[in-house]
């Protein structure tokens, strides 16, 4: 890679955390929803330690911190995140259950069988969702459990448009059935899943990107990687709308036997 294509990769990387960093949240979810799931968890308590992996902000970890005992360990791998993820922490006064720490998914710094639960929100396809189910177990006490939020088709046959962009963006969206054997195959009783509501990718996430993306590019008027960006983001909303009665998120637990 040469230096110019490097400075080139860091300045996206800087405006995709820069424009990510002004939402609440970087996936689809709600607090209802991160309640819901949580609802089929049992037997926390103050000692239970907990992992939340792809955390970003930290929207749902703060959600979760509220309603369940025990300790949280947030990881993302880009810095700003977990700074924010910090800030949120300190403003709320649950910095004592809560800290944010930079790392990725491929490489976590948990002891086997350390862990109660591994939650984590519309970021498991970063590493693969079988990849992940199967290399995260061995962190999970026998008996702790799961809870990820991933993309999946609601329907064995879809219209061509959708169908290409999501083989091109995540190849391993699949049926909810699918997904539900894939958890079972990797070690964990399916305990629930269900479909994440639609104003979770409405009222949650593309809503408050409206006003995001006419400030972005205002600051960044005549910037073609930020106008790149924003169009990106808005072609994505565009397909949802248009298409999602044949995909969403869709959350999936399992506990570990
Ligand atoms: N859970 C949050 C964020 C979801 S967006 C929410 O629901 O709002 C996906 C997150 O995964 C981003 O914050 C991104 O920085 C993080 N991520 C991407 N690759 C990662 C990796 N290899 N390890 C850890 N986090 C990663």
């Amino acid at each position: 890679m040469s230096d110019k294509s490097k400075s080139i990769h860091k300045f996206d990387f800087k405006l995709i955390c820069e424009y990510y960093s002004s939402l609440e949240r970087q996936g689809p979810g709600s607090p209802e929803v991160t309640i819901k799931a949580l609802s089929f968890i049992d037997n926390l308590t103050y000692e239970s330690r907990i992992a939340d992996i792809g955390c970003g902000t930290g929207g749902q970890t703060m959600v979760m911190a509220y309603h369940i005992q025990g300790h949280i360990t947030g990881i993302d791998l880009f810095p700003t995140f977990i700074d924010l993820f910090n800030m949120n922490a300190n403003k709320l006064n649950l910095q004592d259950r809560i800290n944010g720490i930079v790392g990725s998914m491929d490489n976590l710094p948990f002891q086997h069988e350390e862990l109660d639960l591994i939650w984590s929100e519309g970021a498991i396809y970063n590493i693969g969702f079988e990849r992940g189910l199967n290399e995260w177990r061995k962190f999970l006490k026998t008996g702790g459990h799961i809870a990820v939020s991933e993309a999946s088709w609601f329907t064995e046959e879809r219209p061509v448009e959708i169908d290409e962009f999501w083989k091109d963006a995540y190849p391993e969206i699949d049926t909810i059935s699918n997904k539900v054997a894939q958890m079972q195959k990797a070690g964990y009783i399916p305990i629930a899943s269900f479909v994440l509501p639609e104003n979770c990718w409405t009222e949650h996430f593309y809503s408050p990107q409206v006003s995001a993306q006419e400030n972005f590019l205002k600051k960044y008027a005549g910037n073609k990687t930020a106008e790149e960006l924003i169009a990106n983001q808005r072609h994505e909303a565009e397909l949802y709308y248009k298409y999602k009665d044949f995909y969403g998120y869709v959350f999936y637990i399992g506990k570990k036997i």
